[in-house]
């Protein structure tokens, strides 16, 4: 097997990274590496021996290894407390594995670590002869030795692993990604994907982080609080009235939601769990706007809107605390030191996206009445965040997503104004994307310094999240009128992450608000972090497919995502107001065609899962992604099928308007729109719009499709097809405020990468420092 198949010389990253058929690629692929001609087999035991500076990660190494069902059969000194720990003598022919630290290296090794940009996380790794051996000068550099190793054994083929030589170390100092522990919890949703997940599953993503060199979690806590709050018990997410549909029904059922760390709470666990790993754990909220329970549960708390702002259509639709009230402060502090006390490391908060208006009551209009809105929310930012950094622990960490509206491109002194407002400790959690030919995010770094940028705009899993769920991955099947406004997708982020790291920033975030089916995005951070030109984006996903499923199913699936729609519901539907990232209508002839060609891709997109699982998915990360991807491939079938047939009712009514025909049409375009509808709710949990805030907010548009098909067919057909007027009229939800970016969409989308041009670079694939095998 060969472990980093993309070291033989001479092989061609962007178009195939010519891996051993029964490999399992590496990723993040280490910096340099050097094959062997001999093999060792990993039979069921492994002798350990573990330098006694180290000797804390016993357990941890232990735990790898009996994962992959070996198990270790002695421990030296400082580690030796291993109550099943029998002699080796038992085991001659037992592979042995030594995490040796300084004291132990030999002096070339301790040369070559201690030149990495990153020396402390950085590993050395030697396999021969039946020995395996990781170097590192720090307990950080031994984990991600460890995380080489399991990754190495779990794709041994035939249970053997070459003889290797690593070394290894980052090109950035974070790697963070951003679950969803609770997404607009009570406000506009329940909970879906990893929200629903209990204290052992988020162990299994922590360890999955941990085995990809993750080395932060920005944890997203939207809505009510996860996590129990004596002193605010009614803004926990407890309870909650919510329906879920039934199939064994086949009609909705009211029951009451309770988040899984309220049931049994885990997240103080879990945030060990992951320290011990070398993985940081930060809470991300909202700065006033969804934090917590509290402006449902008072809603005379809320930013106050005038008479005239109302009557111009503005809705509190962000739920905005008025933070010029005491109790707002009081709960704000409050909140703050309580997810401290949970353990979290810091504390990441989000301004309101609301970009229109700011709180007019008497107090606000007091203090902040003669600023433009986003001036008066910055200020505010600037006053909240002093009085937390009072509250909060000195070395907890203190990030911001600010500054985020138009214009896009700021007055580099603004910018350097608010800089000097904001608390020295605060790091930026949001930096402009690839906007303005990136010219932007350079001014950004210029102005704020890198060491205080730890994100940028990178956003990509968090539109799949917000549109519900569909493969919004990457643009290349988009129409060429959509991909003026997709800017928020994985070839995106991979800028974003080689600008980052290429202007040395702190850490680069990506969002990772969806997990299932959406692995791609957690696997780029990992690699672009780590390994940053490796790849090229094409590169990168044929790797990075492999790594996933191994090279046979591997090629499948990315042949899958390279051609799989990406459609969603409002844009099979004239008549529904659209996401201002999915504008377009696929309506008249060249619509109905794109449509066409949508479905027969879906079509061998869903061949393509067939094959796979007849070659068999094996683990239990394949199988969750190959079913997360066939309910999102057959979603998008239904969905074309439905547009083509509603586009070919509006042929016929408008040419020669036969009725049988255009009953046929309709009740074929109802027929697989309800089928859309059906596949979501039954595989999703949360799929029913809410209005209990006062504004229809969901994900799943599909019963307004449906209506608004009615409605065109009623107008020909008759009341047979008439609407049914209970269904919800949705606006948008929380992309109202994002309107601006119609305007923006074809800038970004043309934009070009500056801040990730090398100028003295290798051509992409063929990195300095590449290694060649032997
Ligand atoms: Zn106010």
């Amino acid at each position: 097997m060969s472990p980093n198949p993309d070291s033989t010389p001479n092989s061609n990253s962007n178009s195939n990274p010519n891996p051993n058929p029964s490999s399992v690629p590496l990723l993040p692929t280490p910096k340099r590496l050097t094959l062997g001609t001999g093999r060792t087999r990993i039979g069921r035991e492994i002798v350990l021996t573990l330098d006694p500076v180290f000797g804390e990660l016993a357990g941890i190494v232990r735990s790898e290894l009996e994962h992959l069902g070996v198990k270790t059969i002695r421990e030296a000194a400082g580690a030796s407390n291993a109550s099943d720990a029998s002699d080796a003598s038992n085991a001659p022919n037992a592979v042995s594995l030594s995490v040796l630290g300084r004291g132990e290296m030999p002096e070339p090794i301790e040369r070559e670590l201690s030149g990495q940009d990153y020396p402390e996380q950085s590993y050395a790794l030697l396999s021969e002869a039946g020995r395996l051996t990781v170097y590192a000068l720090d307990r950080k550099g031994a984990l991600n030795g460890i995380a080489t190793v399991h990754q190495l054994i779990e794709g041994a083929s035939g249970g053997e692993i070459p003889d290797l030589s690593i070394v290894d170390g980052p090109d950035i100092e974070r790697r963070i990604v951003s679950p969803t522990l609770t997404w607009y919890a009570g406000f506009a949703r329940a909970g879906f994907g990893t929200q629903l997940w209990d204290g052992d599953r988020w162990r299994v993503f922590v360890d999955w982080c941990f085995r990809h060199k993750i080395n932060a979690l920005n944890v997203v806590m939207y809505g009510f609080w996860p996590f129990e709050f004596p002193e605010y018990s009614d803004t926990t997410l407890r309870d909650l009235r919510m329906e879920t549909w039934s199939p064994e029904i086949g009609d909705w059922v009211e029951v009451r939601f309770t988040h899984p760390n309220l049931r049994k709470p885990f997240l103080e666990d879990l945030i060990r769990y992951a320290n011990e790993r070398g993985i940081e754990v930060y809470a991300y909220i909202g700065m006033n706007s969804y934090s917590g329970g509290y402006p449902v549960v008072h809603p005379e708390s809320r930013s106050v809107l005038s008479p005239e702002l109302v009557a111009a259509g503005h809705v509190n639709n962000y739920d905005s605390l008025c933070t010029s009230r005491e109790d707002v402060r009081r709960y704000l502090i409050a909140s703050v030191r309580r997810i401290e006390e949970i353990g979290f490391d810091g504390l990441v908060f989000e301004e309101s996206e609301e970009v229109q208006w700011f709180c007019q009551c008497s107090e606000c209009q007091r203090k902040y009445g003669h600023l433009p809105p986003n001036e008066a929310k910055h200020s505010v930012t600037v006053e909240l965040l002093e009085e937390y950094a009072k509250a909060l622990k000195p070395e907890t960490l203190i990030g911001i997503r600010w500054l985020r509206e138009p214009p896009i491109v700021k007055d580099r002194e603004r910018l350097a104004a608010w800089n000097a407002r904001l608390p020295s400790r605060a790091k930026l959690f949001w930096a402009p994307g690839l906007e303005d030919d990136d010219r932007e995010f350079l001014k950004w770094v210029d102005v704020f310094g890198p060491e205080r940028i730890w994100s940028r705009n990178c956003e990509g899993s968090g539109f799949a999240a917000s549109l519900g769920r569909i493969p919004y991955l990457i643009p290349d099947t988009f129409p060429e009128e959509l991909r003026n406004y997709a800017f928020q997708h994985l070839w995106n982020d991979i800028a974003q992450f080689q600008g980052a790291v290429n202007t040395k920033c702190a850490a680069i975030n990506g969002y990772g608000f969806e997990w299932y089916g959406h692995e791609l995005y957690f696997m780029a951070t990992a690699q672009f972090g780590w390994d940053c030109w490796r790849f090229d984006r094409d590169g990168f996903l044929a790797h990075a497919s492999r790594h996933l499923h191994g090279e046979e199913n591997g090629a499948r699936y990315e042949r899958l995502i390279r051609s799989v729609p990406c459609i969603h519901e409002t844009q099979i539907c004239p008549t529904l107001p659209s996401f201002p990232f999915m504008p377009n209508k696929y309506v008249g002839p060249e619509g109905l065609a794109y449509l066409e060609r949508s479905a027969e891709a879906a079509e061998r997109a869903l061949r393509e899962l067939d094959e796979m699982e007849r070659a068999g998915l094996g683990n239990a990360v394949r199988r969750e992604n190959a079913e997360a991807t066939r309910i999102m491939v057959r979603r998008m079938k239904e969905a074309a099928e439905a547009g083509i047939a509603f586009n070919r009712f509006l042929a016929e009514r408008d040419g020669e308007g036969d009725r049988g025909r255009m009953k046929r049409h309709a009740d074929e375009a109802l027929r697989h729109a309800e089928e859309d509808y059906r596949i979501v709710k039954e595989h999703y949990f949360d799929t029913k719009a809410h209005d209990w805030t006062g504004v229809p907010i969901g994900e799943y548009y599909i019963p307004m499709v449906v209506n608004e098909y009615r409605k065109t067919f009623a107008a020909s057909l008759g009341d047979e097809y008439a609407p049914d007027d209970s269904v919800p009229y949705m606006v948008g939800g929380e992309s109202l405020p994002w309107e601006w970016l119609l305007e923006w969409g074809p800038k970004i989308a043309a934009a070009k990468p500056l801040a990730a041009a090398r100028p003295n670079a290798a051509p992409a694939g063929t990195p300095a420092g590449r290694s060649e095998a032997p």
